[in-house]
């Protein structure tokens, strides 16, 4: 099982958040789910919300931290964000019921 954390009230989230609109933002980085807008128990009871964010932690341990944050910028710059297939596939796990037993949320802590 891979630990996972949750940054509450991240300056990184906050900017995806103006960049993308609405009221909360995630965004991950390696291990760390960041978040702003949400608490940290809001956003866990968002099952879908934490499948999505799972998702891309998956991909961060597949492709390796930089090599992840720069295919990521590169498909989500040319192909848009809706079209970045790193997004379609944490849509797709929104309905993956699986992908929540393979992790375990740590306390306070920031993972890389
Ligand atoms: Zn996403």
């Amino acid at each position: 099982m891979t630990k996972v954390s949750i940054k509450e009230n991240s300056w990184i989230a906050r900017i995806a958040s103006k960049k993308l609109g609405g009221t909360g933002a995630a965004i991950v980085i390696g291990k760390t789910i960041h978040v702003w807008g949400v608490s940290r128990e809001k956003f866990l009871g968002n099952k879908r919300w934490v499948r999505h964010e799972l998702k891309h932690v998956e991909q961060f341990e597949q492709h390796g931290l930089l090599p992840f944050i720069a295919k990521y910028l590169w498909h989500s710059l040319f192909l848009g964000y809706h079209n970045c297939c790193y997004e379609k596939e944490a849509r797709e796990a929104e309905k993956d019921e699986m992908i929540i037993a393979k992790y375990v949320f740590a306390d306070n802590e920031t993972l890389v």
